[in-house]
């Protein structure tokens, strides 16, 4: 399936939950789900009461449009968060998609958004333990250190970025080090860390179908 690239404040309508995917707007007054808050398309407004499956449906959707990942990845993420042994699939689930590059960079702040962060990451404006990277999806396992690389360290594009995305707090699973502009994973994010407003359950009830 291709990469979704209609209006993206569509998305956040239709899941009816801001998804922050466009950077700072999301955070003014010019947000379409604050202006507009029903699902887009001519019945948005007639759409009440969902099945159990459109419930489930729609919990996968708003995580998938979240983190900016296609059908096929997803389900390859739940199958890993199936082989993990310890806690709960669904958080798992939820900790692997926080682990991806681009998901990170965008944590720390190097990025308004996440599909912001996915076009730097392709840019190879980062390196992960000393090699540079192109791959969005890279999954950081704990301890791998992301730096932005040398190069993009003196742009003044990415000063301007890396000061309007300082004052957004670092989750406790990483730590960064502004001075280097290099950042570690310290840990598996666990679910109190993902401030995502869904129901991780419904996700797995639709893949154990
Ligand atoms: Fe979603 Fe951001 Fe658009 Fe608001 S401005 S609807 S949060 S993408």
């Amino acid at each position: 399936m291709a990469r979704y690239t209609g209006a993206v404040c569509r998305l956040c309508r239709r899941e009816g939950q801001k998804l922050f995917l466009k950077g700072e707007r999301c955070y003014t007054g010019k947000c379409s789900i604050s202006r507009r808050p029903y699902a887009p398309g001519q019945h948005g407004q007639g759409r009440k009461k969902s099945s159990e499956y459109g419930l489930q449906l729609r919990a996968k959707q708003k995580a998938r449009r979240y983190y900016g990942v296609l059908e096929h990845q997803f389900s390859h993420y739940f199958d890993l968060a199936t082989k993990i042994k310890e806690g709960k699939t669904g958080e798992n689930l939820l900790a692997i998609l926080e682990s991806r590059l681009d998901n990170i960079i965008y944590r720390l702040g190097w990025a308004s958004s996440r599909p912001e962060a996915r076009q730097l990451v392709v840019h190879k404006h980062f390196t992960v333990n000393g090699k540079k990277v192109n791959v969005p999806s890279i999954l950081i396992k704990d301890g791998d250190i992301i730096s932005l690389n040398e190069k993009s360290k003196s742009s003044i594009k990415f000063k301007s970025i890396i000061e309007a995305g300082s004052t957004r707090p670092i989750p406790k699973w990483l730590e960064l080090d502004m001075n280097k502009l290099e950042a570690k994973k310290i840990a598996f994010p666990s679910r109190e860390d993902i401030d995502l407003d869904v129901e991780e359950t419904l996700i797995v009830e639709l893949y154990s179908k």
